[in-house]
């Protein structure tokens, strides 16, 4: 549905405005003077295509452009000021307000239809844009098979989460988690089915972690956990849960149903913990948990 927003304190001209707009086939959404446009503009759900009088008691339609590129809506809204004002300066400072277009009145019908369809145009270029660039920033920090974040992504995400535990003095944990025999599953069973057994794994632990824990595929069958405000030590149940939820249930899969288990390594930050620093004692911790017969949760060897 096309649909427009149109502001014009002159009822006469507000009247024939809205009919042909109408007649156009557009949804019109209208305001008969500056404030009330504005206030009407801040609710959500208006249009994004606007048509603004110059001149209005209140504020005026240069005032009005100008909030809209202030509060900067993504994508932007396609603003048409509406102007019996055509002297140079006047185009110019009206352009200026960050208005995309004017039209000088008395219009022609002709030439306002033709404005719109550009501004029509404009708008549904911006929001294919602004899905295509949040489709390409999915992509960059996310593992395609798994969904879940990619190494770099999980990486960051541990950074800033570190940095935040040491401005509020708390703690935090990661888990780092390998599939055990996972190769195995590959040579019998094929490659896809492997990809299914990674793909329900990822599942597994999205369902047993909380809001606000992060996950991220780390390499091929490993993972890395970040949880905030636990201590590995102090919460061993946590982490056990976590295991569990992998081990405790066969994983479906075209080629039947196939045990998995993981083997993890566990440790808290300290506050003057680096990234390197607490992946190395999760791996150190993971490597022991493999040797120790795989199936178990070991926390890294600076915790009691
Ligand atoms: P361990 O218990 O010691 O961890 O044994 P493992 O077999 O799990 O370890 P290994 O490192 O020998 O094997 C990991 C395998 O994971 C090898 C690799 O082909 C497979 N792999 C890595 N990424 C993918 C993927 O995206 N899909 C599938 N299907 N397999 C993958
Ligand atoms: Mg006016
Ligand atoms: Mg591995
Ligand atoms: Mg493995």
């Amino acid at each position: 549905m096309k649909r427009v927003f149109v502001a014009e304190d002159d009822l006469t001209s507000l009247k024939l405005l809205g009919a042909v707009l109408k007649k156009w086939g557009y949804d019109v959404v209208s305001a008969s003077d500056g404030s009330t446009a504005w206030q009407m503009l801040q609710t959500p759900g208006m249009p994004s295509l606007i048509v603004l009088d110059w001149m209005m008691p209140g504020m005026d339609g240069l005032d009005i452009c100008r909030r809209i590129r202030k509060r900067g809506t993504q994508p932007p809204e396609y603003v048409i000021l509406l102007t019996s004002m055509d002297r140079k300066q006047d185009i110019v400072a009206g352009l200026e307000s960050g208005a995309n277009d004017y039209i000088t009145k008395p219009f022609d019908n002709d030439e306002l239809r033709a404005r719109l369809q550009v501004g029509q145009r404009v708008l549904e270029l911006q929001t294919e844009l602004v899905a295509a660039k949040k489709a390409f920033e999915f992509q960059a920090t996310h593992d395609a098979l798994t969904g879940l974040l990619n190494r770099r992504a999980i990486l960051e995400r541990l950074e800033r989460e570190m940095s935040r535990c040491r401005r509020q003095e708390s703690e935090l944990s990661i888990m780092l988690l390998d599939i055990d025999h996972f190769k195995d599953v590959n040579d019998n069973y094929g490659h896809a089915v492997g990809d299914e057994v990674l793909r329900e794994f990822s599942q597994r632990l999205r369902t047993v972690l909380r809001d606000y824990d992060s996950i991220g595929r780390y390499g091929g069958e490993e993972f890395l956990i970040v949880l905030p405000d636990i201590c590995a030590i102090r919460n061993e149940e946590t982490f056990e849960r976590i295991r569990y939820s992998i081990g405790s249930e066969a994983f479906r899969t075209t080629a039947g149903a196939l045990s998995v288990t993981t083997s993890a390594g566990a440790t808290c930050s300290d506050g003057k913990s680096t990234v390197d620093g607490l992946i190395h004692e999760a791996d150190s911790a993971l490597y022991r948990a493999k040797n120790a017969g795989r199936n178990r949760v070991v926390f890294a060897e600076r915790h009691p």
